[in-house]
């Protein structure tokens, strides 16, 4: 009896598996030239300024409306973007409508002040050694000046070869952006990482957010951070704000900047613009 369930196990097993790596390969498929048709677009998420608790900025997200399947989640198709090398277009496409855009923002609202614009950027797209290039392009077709983007890497982008990654952020910073490193804390790269590698901003991640006010070491570890950056001349963003008494802790603990569905929404450019006008 058990052998039967074992063996049937089995079967069902590996054809799921096989259903998953089918899923997989048509994505790539439908992925390839989604841009061009229209399928990607970005959506952007508000960034506030804890000290006086004004809009900062905004964090570019991706989406991808499938025709069939409607929306896909980001965390499904980046990953096969990224696998693909689909990102190697995807990428420069992304850095430059968002460049666009936040030359619009200030444009049509000039009232709005000197808002930046985040945009992630995938491992694969540092390591292939021209971001730099890529940002300095999309920045000179757009007009948008340096200071106003921020480009966010996460931790795993800059682990393994530290020399090589510092060198290559260097460039990147050359040209004059800030680069940030996105869901800090996760990675095992820890605070003695923000020493050696040279970045402007850390993006505390939301599962410690979520827990700063339950779990007294969560806290402790977001505190550590935020001393630990500013003492290091780094700037501390938090993302997944989702509670008032979560932004009251961390601007009491002397964090900069918060977003998170507390504040805002990954939100169309059109709504957007109406936040700023
Ligand atoms: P991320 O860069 O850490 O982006 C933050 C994610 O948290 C976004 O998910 C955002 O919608 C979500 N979020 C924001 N506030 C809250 C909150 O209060 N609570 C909760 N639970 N979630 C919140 P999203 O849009 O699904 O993106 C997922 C990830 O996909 C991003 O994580 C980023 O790593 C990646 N991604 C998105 N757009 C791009 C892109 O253009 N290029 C690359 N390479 N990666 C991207
Ligand atoms: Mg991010
Ligand atoms: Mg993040
Ligand atoms: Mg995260």
């Amino acid at each position: 009896q058990a052998k039967v369930a074992g063996k049937n196990c089995h079967r069902f097993y590996s054809r799921a598996m096989d259903q998953a790596v089918e899923r997989r390969v048509h994505m790539e498929q439908d992925l390839r030239g989604a841009w061009e048709r229209g399928e990607l677009s970005l959506v952007y998420q508000p960034v506030y300024r804890m000290s006086d608790n004004r809009l900062a900025g905004a964090e570019a997200l991706l989406r991808w409306q499938h025709p069939e399947h409607g929306p896909i989640a980001p965390s499904v198709f980046i990953d096969v973007a990224e696998q693909s090398g689909l990102i190697e277009t995807i990428g420069p496409a992304v850095l430059r409508a968002a460049c666009v855009d936040a030359m619009r923002w200030t444009d049509e609202h000039p009232g709005a002040g000197e808002l930046f614009v985040s945009v992630n950027v995938s491992p694969r797209q540092l390591r292939n050694g021209d971001l730099s290039e890529q940002v300095a392009q999309a920045l000179a077709d757009t007009g948008l000046v340096p200071e106003r983007l921020h480009v966010e890497l996460t931790e795993t982008a800059v682990i393994g070869d530290e020399i090589r990654a510092s060198t290559l952020l260097g460039r990147l910073r050359n040209t004059g952006v800030k680069v940030w490193l996105d869901d800090f804390g996760t990675g095992f790269s820890g605070l003695s990482h923000l020493r050696r590698v040279p970045i402007d901003g850390v993006k505390i991640d939301r599962s410690f957010v979520a827990d700063v006010l339950r779990d007294p070491d969560d806290l402790a570890l977001t505190t550590a951070i935020i001393a630990m950056a500013h003492s290091l001349g780094i700037t501390v963003v938090a993302e997944g704000v989702e509670k008032e008494g979560q932004y009251d802790i961390l601007r009491e603990r002397g964090c900069d900047l918060a977003q998170g569905y507390w504040l805002g929404h990954p939100m169309t450019m059109r709504d957007f613009m109406q936040l700023l006008g």
